[in-house]
């Protein structure tokens, strides 16, 4: 690549941030694409972010990526959210154009094409319980009821968070009914020979943690698993679900296809199928 005076620069905000795999993804699909452009991790912790933001107009950034602690704290420093960004109440993108700063959220849509991708499941009238009320889950339930799911369940460690949750999404879409569980094996197993999908939106996982008490027995083997978390050698809960039969994936295929809507709203431009996801898959194999 050769850096010159009309090079578009875009990045990354995250702290920490040098673990992303986002530089590795979208420098490869701005190369494939031939886009004179760059895409570099900033380090930005959290007291800098208003000054971060404050450089993207100065420096003449094109567009970043927010991550983990930012998503959220950026929402006041933009011109426009994007309604999907407002209503999951989180941006995971930045576009920069003529001086203004557009928030959007990506995690949405990605989350649902792996879905569709993955699993071949369309939420449409379809029964999900959703571990987990984060910000990842906060993408999941709004791009589920967008989609039409006639229930949500929401069952997360702190009852609190996944209530506002429940309450939040379900008063501005209310095609779909919302429910909130404990997180505990009792409750789940009443309600898990209804649902069609289970998605982990929590941390667990990550660091090879288990749901060891998931009542596997109650839950239909036709329903499929979605895991948002990806490790390398895949995640427990993917190997428990596929051991028991049903269909199950991480979050791998999220990450790549976020990462494609990014890069399409930064340049108009589709990346090259499937190149974001081979160099991910590479890259978490490492
Ligand atoms: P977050 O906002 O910090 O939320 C973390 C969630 O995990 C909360 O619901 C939290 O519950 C729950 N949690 C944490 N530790 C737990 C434990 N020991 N037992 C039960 N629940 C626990 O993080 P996030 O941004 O939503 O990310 C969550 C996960 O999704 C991460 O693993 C992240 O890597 C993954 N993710 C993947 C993609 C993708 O593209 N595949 C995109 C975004 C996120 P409390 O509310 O009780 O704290």
């Amino acid at each position: 690549m050769t850096i010159g005076g009309a090079t578009r620069v875009f990045g990354i905000f995250g702290d920490p941030v040098a673990h992303s795999r986002s530089p590795q993804m979208q420098n490869a699909a701005l190369a494939a694409a031939g886009l004179d452009a760059v895409y570099v991790p900033f380090h930005v912790r959290p007291p800098e972010l208003a000054a971060a933001v404050a450089a993207v107009r100065a420096l003449g950034l094109a567009g970043v990526n927010v991550t983990v602690p930012h998503k959220e704290a950026i929402c006041p420093y933009l011109d426009r959210i994007d309604p999907e960004a407002e209503l999951i109440g989180a941006v995971n993108t930045v576009v920069h154009r003529d001086g203004i700063l557009t928030g959007y959220n990506t995690d949405a849509a990605g989350f649902l094409r792996a879905l569709a991708e993955d699993l071949a499941f369309v939420p449409a009238g379809r029964r999900i319980l959703l571990l987990g009320a984060g910000g990842a889950g906060r993408a999941a339930a709004a791009a589920l009821a967008r989609g039409g799911a006639a229930w949500i369940g929401i069952a997360n460690r702190t009852p609190e968070r996944g209530e506002a949750l429940a309450a939040q999404i379900g008063a501005k879409l209310p095609g779909t009914s919302f429910a909130t569980l404990p997180l505990c094996p009792r409750e789940l197993a009443a309600v898990l020979p209804r649902v069609d999908l289970v998605v982990n939106s929590s941390s667990v996982g990550l660091r090879g943690e288990v749901f060891d008490w998931f009542p596997w027995e109650n839950l239909n083997l036709s329903a499929a698993v979605y895991d948002m978390v990806y490790r390398p050698g895949g995640t427990p809960l993917v190997r428990d679900a596929a051991a028991r039969g049903h269909r199950a994936v991480d979050g791998l295929g999220m990450l790549a296809a976020q990462g494609e809507e990014a890069f399409f709203l930064w340049t108009g431009r589709r990346p090259s199928s499937g190149l974001m996801r081979s160099v991910l898959a590479e890259s978490v194999a490492k």
